[in-house]
This record gives structure tokens, C-alpha cells and sequence, in this order.
């Protein structure tokens, strides 16, 4: 009931000062809904913060990317984390109190990245969301699982473990909007399809509405958000590789120039062009590097041209987006929630 659409913008680790303006202005100027039909909440890298906050609109709210699970300190490099598993100090951007100070009223936790890379847990994503909310910053919590995870069977289980963590701790979910991020478009090309990320946020309002409280279950709103790779480098090389030892003839556009016909063709001179064994395999590696050459993302992301259709989602509140955050399509994709 009268869940507003809610569209975030995920900078990552992303762009100059002078992209940040251009982005901003694009932003600025976009013809986008009201903010009673969508909430839009920019999340540009940590040094940008205040300077996205200066130029945005106010239609616009800005959001950090991280931030610690307690009070910061005697951290130099900002505040620090050991990470067990990797063995090394892993930079966290800032605490909540810095946020507070900076006016900046949003923040992203349990992104996939810090899950996955830094090997973030349930229960530490859990601890962060609570003590942001004590400091009074709302926060996007990120859940969503891995290729393994969705082809096991799995997939509900681990984003209802990731939102447990998080329900254990926090009993006010009103300053929570849930990201769905499905995390298995990692070097496959799959692709989430709007009924499939329909599928995962009506069995995590279903999880809600049992383990919370139906109000909760029917109020909180569940964003989503695929997460967009490309096929790695290695790939690329492999699919090359498997070309050469095929020993497979790429014979490209040939320019041919053929003189005057015998029969004394009034044309004198004719240009033609002849595309000649262009294999299944060659056309695989064409469309690859036009997919780099472009910037197209071999995933399930969000995107200008996927998100109406997802936004029709009955349990699709809004999205969490990445690459094209930073692109003019950006405003369609606001504008998805008309
Ligand atoms: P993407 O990223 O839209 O580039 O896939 C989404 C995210 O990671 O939040």
C-alpha cells in the first residue's frame, strides 16, 4: 500500500570532478517525476559526497556507499576492518556520526562487493545497518546470491538468511529499503528476467510478512539491482585461443575491384563487397567485442531498456543501479516509475 518507488543511483568507485558535474547537471536538467511518485538517491564514492550534496538539486538525496559499525576513532586510513579471511585491512569509508555531520541521510550496506570481495558477513552487514539507524541514517541493505547459491537451489534461503541477519537486530524497518541484487551474472552472460527478480522479492516479502510483521512485509519497499560484469579478459583470450586452434578463417569485408566486365558492361567498373566465412564461432567473438567496444554490460543490470518492464513488477519497488547510474539513461530509468 502506497509504496513509493525508489530509485538509487550506485556510483561505485567511479568518476573525476569533472564527470561528477557533468553526471550532476544531466541529472539536474532531466525531466523526472515528482518526488511524491519516486524517491531518487545518489550514491557517488566518499570524496564526492559533499560535493554531489552541493550541486544536486534537492528533488535529489545522496547516499555513501559504506559506512563503519560503530563509532569511529584511532583509525589512520579512516577506519579499518581486519579481514580475517583475506588477511588484510580493508578501508570502510566513514561512520555513521561522519555522515551525520555531512547532512548525507542515506547509506548502502551489504553490497555484493563488500560480501563478496571483503568478505563481509551476515551478521557484521546486520551490525552496520543497526548502528547506522542509531545514528539516524537510512539504509539501502543489499541482499542477493551467487551463481552457486541460485544453481544448488538456494536462492531463497541465503537472501533470507542475509535479511534475518538483519531483522535479528533492527525491529524499525521503516528507514530500510531491501536490494535485491542477484548476484550470478558473474562471467555467464545469464540475464535475470523481470518474472525471475518478481520471483525472489515476493518470497522475501512473503519472509518478511512471516518473520517480521505483515505491516512491515506490505510498507518496506524491495529494490532491485543486477549486478553487471563482463565476461572477464580471460575469457576473451580463451574464446581466441579455442578460434586459432580451430584454425578457423576470419576472411573480413574484402573491398574487391573488379575491372571491366569482357562482355562490355556499360558500367565500365563495378565495387563489390564480399564476406566470405564468417564461422558461428567468429560471430560469437564480433559480438564480444562489440559488447566491450560499446560498453554494454553482459548481465542482469538495470537499464533504460529493461526497467519498465521490471518496474511493472508488482513487488519491484524500485532499483538499485549501477553502470548506468552514470549515464543519461539514468532519467528513463527515474522516470520508470510513472
Ligand atoms: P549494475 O550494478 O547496475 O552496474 O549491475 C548494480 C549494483 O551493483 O548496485
Amino acid at each position: 500500500m502506497g509504496r513509493k518507488f525508489f530509485v538509487g543511483g550506485n556510483w561505485k568507485c567511479n568518476g573525476t570532478t569533472e564527470e561528477v558535474k557533468k553526471i550532476v547537471n544531466v541529472l539536474n536538467e532531466g525531466q523526472v517525476p515528482s518526488q511524491d511518485v519516486v524517491e531518487v538517491v545518489i550514491s557517488p564514492p566518499f570524496v564526492f559526497l559533499p560535493l554531489v550534496k552541493s550541486l544536486l538539486k534537492p528533488d535529489f538525496h545522496v547516499a555513501a556507499q559504506n559506512c563503519w559499525v560503530k563509532k569511529g576513532g584511532a583509525f589512520t586510513g579512516e577506519v579499518s576492518l581486519f579481514n580475517s579471511k583475506f588477511k588484510f585491512d580493508v578501508s570502510c569509508l566513514c561512520s555513521a556520526e561522519m555522515l551525520v555531520n555531512l547532512g548525507i541521510p542515506w547509506v548502502i550496506l551489504g553490497h555484493s562487493e563488500r560480501r563478496l570481495i571483503l568478505n563481509e558477513s551476515n551478521e557484521f552487514v546486520g551490525d552496520k545497518v543497526k548502528y547506522a539507524l542509531s545514528q539516524g541514517i537510512k539504509v539501502i541493505a543489499c541482499v542477493g546470491e551467487t551463481l552457486e547459491q541460485r544453481e544448488s537451489g538456494s536462492t531463497v534461503d541465503v537472501v533470507a538468511a542475509q535479511t534475518k541477519a538483519i531483522s535479528e537486530r533492527v525491529s524499525d524497518w521503516s528507514n530500510i529499503v531491501l536490494a535485491y541484487e542477484p548476484v550470478w551474472a558473474i562471467g555467464t552472460g545469464k540475464v535475470a528476467t523481470p518474472a525471475q527478480a518478481q520471483e525472489v522479492h515476493s518470497e522475501l516479502r512473503k519472509w518478511l510478512h512471516a518473520n517480521t510483521s505483515p505491516e512491515v512485509a506490505e510498507t518496506t519497499r524491495i529494490i532491485y539491482g543486477g549486478i553487471s560484469f563482463y565476461l572477464s579478459f580471460v575469457l576473451l583470450l580463451f574464446i581466441l585461443n579455442l578460434i586459432m586452434a580451430a584454425r578457423i578463417k576470419i576472411n573480413i569485408i574484402h573491398y574487391m575491384y573488379i575491372p571491366k566486365a569482357a562482355d562490355g558492361d556499360s558500367c565500365g567498373k563495378h565495387r563489390k563487397y564480399k564476406i566470405a566465412d564468417i564461422s558461428f564461432s567468429c560471430m560469437f567473438l564480433y559480438m564480444y567485442l562489440f559488447l566491450i567496444a560499446f560498453g554494454i554490460p553482459v548481465s542482469g543490470s538495470v537499464n533504460g531498456a529493461n526497467c519498465k518492464e521490471l518496474a511493472a513488477q508488482p513487488d519491484v519497488d524500485g532499483f538499485l543501479v549501477g553502470g548506468a547510474s552514470l549515464k543519461p539513461e539514468f532519467i528513463d530509468i527515474i522516470k520508470s516509475a510513472e
